[in-house]
């Protein structure tokens, strides 16, 4: 296998607030060079660093929005969230916990911190992943998969040197609970000071890992901070990380879809038109109703 090299080391952008329980960086699509076109199949990551919200009585979150075409993953590191959508589904994640939820055909859905975090507050910490469903699945109903930190696949790396979560995908052979419409995998590696991991994928899979905590050093050259994202050219298949001191990291990897995108706010699907027709459905009432 080939090393895969850095393409870029990018430092966490400013901050701004997603209804105000979110106070995210985008990454992608919002720092050159992550476009939707280059992450193919990923399509936003904003990331909340870990941030401490004070207590409060009402939870800070943000409201009833529509969703169709992708999926958007929830991905809790501290804090709890709860979500309703318009169809009576309901949840709630909390640290260490994934929820995949795949909008497709639409839903409307709010996100808010959970109840009792709200009230004593806390340091909240999360990423949101949305990934983009190929065209043929972007109009099956809409599906979850709420996993929780016990159902991930783990796999303990040798001299003490961590634990890696398979949240999708597999890693040497430990296969991740969640199920996906193409080739994508999300991986946490929790490794301790010192501990190193490796990664392959194909070199088709445009990749990419960001430092939730602590500091590592990839490819044995190159010193990344936390809160900052790599993104990978497309030259090779193996990485290394080694945790300068105790680290998560988070990383992602995915086959392009190479379709049309046509992207509006909450809305990703492959013409204009159907953005149009997304509009519609909405007001119609085809995504249903959910209060505020
Ligand atoms: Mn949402």
């Amino acid at each position: 296998m080939k090393t895969r090299t850095i393409e870029k080391i990018l430092p966490p952008p400013p901050v701004h607030f997603v209804g105000d329980g979110f106070r995210v960086h985008n990454f992608i699509p919002g720092v050159h060079p992550l476009s939707m076109q280059r992450m193919d199949p990923f399509l936003m990551l904003d990331y909340n660093s870990k941030y401490y919200f004070s207590p409060t009585d009402r939870p800070r979150g943000v409201g009833v929005h529509p969703h169709r075409g992708f999926e958007t993953v929830s991905i809790a590191y501290s804090g709890r969230i709860a979500h309703h959508d318009s169809f009576g589904n309901s949840g709630v994640i909390g640290e260490g916990d994934v929820q995949w939820m795949t909008a497709s055909s639409g839903l409307l859905h709010k996100e808010y911190h959970e109840k009792e975090f709200a009230r004593n507050g806390g340091d909240f910490h999360m990423v949101q992943l949305w990934v983009n469903l190929p065209s043929r699945f972007k109009m099956i109903p809409p599906k979850y998969q709420p996993i929780t930190n016990d159902q991930m696949g783990r796999y303990i790396l040798p001299h003490d040197g961590g634990i890696i979560e398979v949240i999708s995908g597999d890693y040497e052979r430990v296969k991740g609970p969640a199920s996906t419409f193409s080739p994508v995998s999300l991986i946490n590696a929790k490794l301790n000071q010192g501990g190193k991991a490796s990664f392959g994928f194909p070199s088709v899979n445009n990749t990419a890992l960001l430092v939730i905590e602590g500091e590592i050093q990839v490819n044995v050259t190159d010193n990344v901070p936390a809160d900052h994202f790599v993104l990978f050219r497309n030259d090779g298949e193996q990485f290394e990380i080694t945790a300068k001191e105790k680290s998560v990291v988070l990383i992602m990897s995915g086959e392009p879809l190479r379709e049309p995108i046509a992207a509006h706010g909450p809305f990703v699907m492959n013409t204009r038109a159907e953005i149009q027709q997304a509009f519609e459905d909405v007001s119609s009432g085809k995504f249903g109703h959910l209060d505020d």
